[in-house]
């Protein structure tokens, strides 16, 4: 496995790999990976000829307050995961961006309300970095998780929008066994945290599952939770969305409404 830092290296692969025709799959990550992110490996694995893993802490997309700095980063354990997994290449850089970087990609309907509200310029920096990373490695597939169901829509619409010549492949939200969704940011969470945040997803699941009035109905039981405030519940036109913070965790959910 290949693993590079620096985006000339980064842009002779891919040149190269480009070239053959092939199918190469590109699995864009922030790192600290768990099941979630190996799930889009496997698939990519299956699917194509070479997979590219980019582990990047993308700091356009983080808004002042947030956990940019504290936002894990066990490199050596990433490594071994994709090692695992036989990627071919990861793409780890330390940076992304010109001092005086000026251009970004803004999406300006499907980035509004739920994360996009909460988070101004989030989706701005998801874009924008996405593009870039399309741009560097030349993907024929890309695989993104339906964990972050605003950001599929966002780079949806920003691949339809510019004419980007890759094939997203969505992969469904993959749980730990409690039902919590996987994510990095799940490490921050105490064990009593924890045991809120199953909650939150089971709450979540069943309100999914309820034939009407379900984020009116979702809203109110979250808020009796104690430990938890609520940021959003929004239903989209399939979805029930909500995001919520466990101390000083973000978390997001989303379910497909029946
Ligand atoms: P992140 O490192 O959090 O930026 O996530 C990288 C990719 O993995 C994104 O496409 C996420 O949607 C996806 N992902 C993260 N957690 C999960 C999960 N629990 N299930 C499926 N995909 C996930």
């Amino acid at each position: 496995m290949k693993v590079i830092s620096s985006i000339a290296a980064m842009q002779r692969h891919s040149a190269a790999w480009a070239q053959s025709g092939e199918r190469i799959g590109l699995v864009p990550t922030m790192g600290a990976l768990h099941e979630g992110h190996m799930t889009l490996v496997r698939r990519a694995r299956k699917e194509c000829r070479k997979v590219i893993v980019t582990i990047y802490v993308n700091p356009t997309q983080f808004g002042p307050k947030e956990d940019l700095a504290r936002y894990p980063r066990p490199r050596e354990q990433d490594l071994a995961m994709c090692r695992k997994e036989g990627v071919d290449l990861v793409f780890a850089p330390d940076n992304l961006y010109q001092p005086d970087h000026s251009t970004f990609v803004e999406e300006s309907v499907v980035s509004q309300g739920r994360d996009g509200a909460s988070r101004p310029g989030h989706f701005r920096g998801v874009a924008t970095v996405v593009l870039k990373l399309f741009n560097l490695t030349r993907p024929t597939n890309a695989y993104f998780g339906q964990k972050d169901a605003q950001q599929v829509d966002v780079i949806r619409r920003m691949v339809r929008d510019l004419d980007v010549p890759v094939k997203l492949v969505i992969v469904p939200t993959v749980r730990d066994p409690d039902g919590l969704a996987m994510s990095s940011r799940n490490r921050y969470l105490s064990p009593e945290e924890r045991a809120v945040g199953v909650e939150f997803a089971r709450l979540l699941q069943l309100a999914a599952k309820r034939k009407s009035r379900n984020a009116g109905w979702l809203a109110a039981e979250l808020k009796k939770i104690s430990g938890l405030k609520l940021d959003y519940v929004e239903r989209t036109e399939d979805r029930l969305c909500a995001a919520v913070f466990i101390g000083k965790t973000r978390l997001i959910d989303n379910e497909r409404v029946k």
